[in-house]
């Protein structure tokens, strides 16, 4: 599942093919989106930004509209120059851009909606999100307080996975960050003191902000996808296994991880 540092770079890559370039054309080829009559309502408007936060995506035009997508499980931004094959099947596309040199597509992705920019302000799921672990700002206390109010007894793991709570981290970054700081996700969050919490954000956002720039990890996952084989820090067989009603899989080390 894409997390917020692969939007974040999507929206970097995305904004550097769209803003300040000519659009020529848009293309909305589900069904879904048949009626909605995109091309026609965006036609002529230049692009004016593209930005990401937590793990949406908001492309935004000129006049006060702006395309807002989520890619839940499987859906990717890709962009392309003209004529180059594409990674995935043209049937899976939802949306394409196009422009002189670039052609901008979203493969998958359930979520795509046009909305004026006033709605992605107040709209209800949007408004929920907590702070964005990947952002240059991190407002600490939003995020502790957002912590606090949710119940204590719930794993860890889980609650930094609640995008109310911290808006951009998945499974990956969520397994990552509790191994980095030394805090079993399955400890129920009321028993996480502040410092503990904070180190966990404080240690996993650098290593997000680089993969969001580059596009990539420098360094290969430590306990994600490893269980059964030793931890690199104790030596102890690292274990998995699904956590919270979402039953989302949980990598750690039953050795150094208290
Ligand atoms: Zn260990």
């Amino acid at each position: 599942m894409p997390e917020g540092d692969t939007l974040h770079h999507a929206a970097k890559r995305v904004g550097a093919a769209l803003v300040g370039n000519e659009i020529l054309a848009i293309e909305t080829p589900q069904p879904r989106h048949r009626l909605d009559r995109w091309p026609e309502r965006l036609a002529g408007r230049a692009v004016r930004g593209v930005d990401a936060r937590g793990k949406h995506l908001f492309v935004r035009f000129e006049g006060d509209l702006t395309l807002h997508s989520h890619l839940r499980m499987g859906g990717r931004w890709s962009v392309y120059r003209p004529g180059q094959r594409w990674t995935r099947s043209p049937r899976r596309a939802w949306l394409v851009v196009r422009t002189a040199e670039h052609e901008v597509v979203q493969f998958d992705g359930p979520v795509l909606e046009l909305m004026t920019d006033s709605r992605t302000r107040f709209d209800l799921r949007l408004a929920a999100l907590g702070p964005d672990i990947v952002a240059a700002e991190f407002d600490e206390s939003a995020f502790l307080r957002r912590l606090r109010e949710d119940d204590p007894t719930r794993g860890i793991g889980d609650a930094l996975l609640d995008q109310r709570i911290l808006a951009g981290i998945g499974n990956l970054w969520k397994s990552e960050a509790c191994f980095m700081a030394g805090v079993d996700p399955w400890r129920p969050a009321g028993q996480v003191s502040d410092e503990e919490v904070l180190e966990i954000v404080r240690l996993v956002r650098p290593a997000m902000q680089e993969s969001a720039r580059d596009g990539h990890q420098s360094r290969e996952p430590q306990v994600y996808e490893r269980a059964g084989r030793p931890c690199p820090r104790c030596g102890v067989r690292l274990r998995a296994r699904g956590q919270g009603d979402d039953n989302r899989t949980t990598f750690w080390c039953p050795g150094c991880q208290s």
